[in-house]
């Protein structure tokens, strides 16, 4: 097939069958086994095309997906607990991103905002700087990734501080850059060959309740005591730029922090000049059933890094913090060639659109409520459940060989592979690989989201 179109060529038609989108039929069907024979096609297909440092969670090939469901090559509709790691938290194809892109897209496709700036990038920084935690004055710039927005801030921590040091924890993930895959701490995959390491950068202990020495009712103060104490000794605070955490910890497990931990780190980085950095990328955009995830524990960061969430798929990313921080770097410091593409800006102000039109921060709130309880009596049925934990519609299930705390990782693969061939999206996290986590879109439909429970309890049921 030619790439060549003559001028004079009729725009292409749109395709005669259903698009994607809320539209779609909202149901599990399985018609192949999964894979099926075209996904297993094309993955042939990529194995002799794409590197395979480029992993593959489940190899079925999408053409459409939309409300609750991802649907494949081969006719499968599967149920989508992915979400596509946190992304299409407004549901795939949402109406209004699809409205929004789609006149954008014909009527200028890219400037660079540096070069010519355009309304809607500006907008998306004024309702960033409206809607994130904190009422003094904000400033915001856009990137293309969360990594990038990561590594942003701390370029500006270092600068508006003259500081070098950054201070993350055990169990943080914040991208593959080579900075940010030294802000992570987990070897493999994301790290292992890759350095030499950047410099500069501190890991302390993680309020992780599941996993602490002395038990969940010591953890957060134990654990911001001995992080502050190591800053103050072996460090310097007056050496630090910023410290950097996740609020709840995404590939790491989905670890929520002790109570108590984030406002005692945020507290000792106001007094000792150091700039408080929310990641924010995986539980931004009502993911956690609050707009942030800070908002919880009444947490206001100096930066927050926000991504995924934010432009229903298309690659956006944002850093959004204190005036006089991200107004101290000099003119031209900071940016990017596609850095807030109008596409990607256009899709963002119709996700802020949908999580208020649709009361989206909310719905978070009532699928955790849902999911919760269930993933709770299961723990209850099943001793190689240890902990059951989340917020919103960010949950997850620790999985450990019963009767223990020792992660076991291979049960976790084997019910992943089960509820994948039964038409299950779900994916896994954590340091030890034994982490189940579930990542619904917003959108889902009530009684998918049964249904994928009912699968999952299923599959546990028959190991
Ligand atoms: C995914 C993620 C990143 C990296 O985002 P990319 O867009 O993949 O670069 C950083 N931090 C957190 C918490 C993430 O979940």
């Amino acid at each position: 097939m030619s790439i060549e179109r003559d001028v004079n060529d009729q725009p292409y038609a749109s395709p005669p069958i259903a698009h994607g989108g809320p539209s779609l039929p909202q149901e599990r069907r399985l018609v192949t086994e999964v894979p099926g024979p075209r996904s297993r096609e094309l993955l042939a297909r990529k194995r002799a095309a794409v590197p395979q440092g480029i992993g593959t969670t489940l190899p079925v090939f999408v053409t459409h997906a939309g409300g609750g469901v991802v649907v494949d090559a081969d006719g499968n509709s599967l149920i989508d607990f992915g979400s596509g790691i946190a992304v299409t938290s407004v549901g795939n194809a949402a109406p209004r991103v699809v409205e929004r892109v789609r006149k954008q897209v014909a009527d200028f496709t890219h400037t660079c905002f540096m070069v010519t700036p355009y309304e809607s990038y500006v907008e998306v920084c004024e309702k960033l700087n409206r809607l994130t935690p904190g009422d003094h004055e904000k400033r915001s710039f856009l990137v293309n990734s969360g990594a990038e927005a990561v590594e942003n801030a701390v370029k500006v921590a270092r600068h508006a501080t003259g500081r070098q040091a950054v201070v993350v924890f055990d169990h943080g993930y914040h991208g593959r850059t080579l900075l940010t895959m030294t802000l992570t701490a987990k070897n493999m995959p994301y790290k292992h060959r890759f350095g030499p390491y950047a410099p500069e950068v501190y890991r302390m202990p993680m309020a992780y309740p599941f996993r602490w020495p002395t038990g969940p009712e010591n953890c957060a103060e134990e654990a911001a005591a001995q992080t502050i104490d190591m800053i103050n000794k072996q460090i310097g605070a007056e050496n630090v730029a910023a410290i950097v955490i996740e609020p709840i910890q995404g590939e790491g497990g989905f670890i929520e922090p002790a109570r108590g931990f984030l406002p005692a780190l945020a507290e000792y980085a106001r007094g000792a000049g150091i700039v408080f950095i929310a990641d924010e990328v995986q539980t931004g955009f009502a993911r956690t059933g609050h707009l942030f995830a800070c908002e919880d524990e009444g947490v206001v960061p100096d930066i927050i890094c926000t991504a995924k969430g934010i432009a229903g798929g298309l690659p956006l990313a944002a850093v959004t913090g204190r005036a006089e921080l991200l107004d101290a770097v000099h003119i031209g410091g900071l940016g990017g060639t596609y850095g807030g593409n109008p596409l990607a800006c256009e899709a963002a102000l119709a996700v802020l659109d949908t999580i208020e039109a649709e009361g989206l921060v909310e719905r978070a709130r009532e699928i955790g409520g849902v999911m919760l309880p269930r993933l709770r009596a299961l723990a209850e049925r099943f001793d190689m459940i240890g902990d059951v934990r989340g917020r919103g519609a960010m949950i997850a299930i620790e999985l450990v060989v019963p009767g223990t705390n020792e992660p076991d990782a291979d049960v976790t693969g084997e019910i992943v592979r089960r509820c994948h061939a039964e038409g299950l999206v779900v994916l896994t996290a954590g340091t030890y690989g034994n982490v189940l986590r579930f990542l619904p879109p917003l959108s889902i439909p009530g009684n998918l989201l049964d249904e994928g429970l009912t699968i999952l309890e299923k599959v546990m049921s028959s190991l």
